[in-house]
């Protein structure tokens, strides 16, 4: 007698969406919920996917600190239990495990496990490495959830290295600048500080109030950041400060009365957008540097065909695009429509509330 094995059931079985967002039915929880829920599993830090008021609140220790340091103890999850990379976890019969995602610190991606099947909800990620998080690694699934921000083939982006290169190309031709570099609080920030000490520059960088809170908690994690210094007011009314200084800022801040204080700034933002120049140059940004936490077009494609998933669900920007290349490639694509407002650079143009934050703290 012929006996065929048992078939695991299809994730869409198991994983649904729901209004807040994707929901795991036998472990009874969502994953980056956009509305407040039970029980909430949380891939990182950033606003869009680290919402409040969560009833039990997972995720890794760095994402459960971050998410204290911005919304207040009282509304960062009623009850938090942390969860190391790497070290399952039963759900309700659900295996779920957090494995890096390589975005931001304590970035995860959910890898959920559930009678034989396997889903991996990949958060926000990069393939590019950053010495402030630990590196995305791909886990073979039958259903891999992807984000799609960069999901043209016009995105690629540069290395790091090139574009902190050209940052003190420019430091050293205009002595007596000041050079502003708009990048999100969270992740961006600290990517942008390490790698310019990796390229040797070892003097004091400044910070807007709004950074200088998360560099701490990044230190306080083992990142190593170097001096960090609070921008000086003037001595006087109408003198500048910080002429041929670093100083890091939201991005936008270049518009705020806050960026009168600097000496003749030079404005540069940092963000995997700045390689659309039109988009640079409508925000009057003169110094475009194409830096990104997010996986490109070429990343994207790469990682889908590493996890090696027959089927790719896409959310987070350019779903269309995505799914026409994968289908391309034998791989079935399914837009997850999401909703929910980016907050990092998925959301360009502008975080206004990363911006009013900590406007003349610290
Ligand atoms: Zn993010
Ligand atoms: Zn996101």
């Amino acid at each position: 007698m012929h006996c065929a094995a048992m078939a695991a059931p299809h994730p869409e079985t198991w994983i649904r969406i729901t209004p807040e967002g994707l929901y795991c039915e036998p472990g009874d929880f969502h994953i980056d919920p956009a509305r407040p829920v039970p029980r909430a599993i949380i891939s990182h830090g950033h606003s869009d996917h680290a919402r409040p008021d969560h009833g039990a609140v997972l995720a890794t220790p760095e994402t459960l600190a971050i998410m204290t340091a911005r919304l207040g103890e009282g509304r960062a999850g009623l009850q938090q239990q942390s969860i190391a990379y790497h070290q399952p976890l039963m759900q309700n019969g659900v295996r779920v495990t957090l494995v890096p995602a390589g975005h931001v610190l304590g970035s995860a991606q959910v890898v959920m496990e559930w009678q034989g099947s396997r889903l991996v909800v990949s958060g926000d990620y990069k393939r590019e490495p950053d010495p402030t998080c630990l590196p995305f690694e791909p886990i073979p699934c039958d259903v891999f959830v992807t984000e799609a921000t960069f999901a043209l083939p016009v995105f690629r982006h540069p290395p790091i290295g090139h574009e902190i290169a050209r940052l003190l190309d420019s430091v050293a031709l205009f002595p007596d600048r000041a050079h502003l570099v708009g990048c999100y609080a969270l992740g961006k920030c600290q990517r942008v500080i390490a790698a310019l000490r990796e390229a040797g520059f070892d003097r004091p960088l400044y910070l807007h109030g709004a950074q200088a809170s998360m560099c701490r908690l990044y230190e306080r994690f083992g990142v190593a950041l170097g001096e960090l210094r609070p921008v000086p007011r003037p001595a006087k009314r109408g003198e500048t400060v910080l002429p041929g200084q670093i100083v890091l800022a939201p991005p936008s801040a270049e518009s705020n009365p806050w960026a009168r204080r600097l000496a003749d700034p030079v404005t540069a933002v940092a963000s995997g957008w700045m390689r659309v120049r039109q988009r640079a140059k409508a925000r009057g940004v003169e110094l475009p540097l194409v830096i990104s936490d997010h996986a490109d077009w070429d990343d994207l494609l790469a990682t889908c065909a590493e996890v090696d998933a027959p089927e790719v669900w896409v959310t987070h920007g350019r779903e269309e695009a995505l799914i026409h290349a994968l289908d391309g490639r034998g791989v079935r694509g399914r837009a997850l429509h999401l909703v929910g407002r980016e907050e990092d650079e998925g959301g360009d143009p502008e975080p206004a509330a990363d911006t009013a934050e900590g406007e003349e703290a610290a």
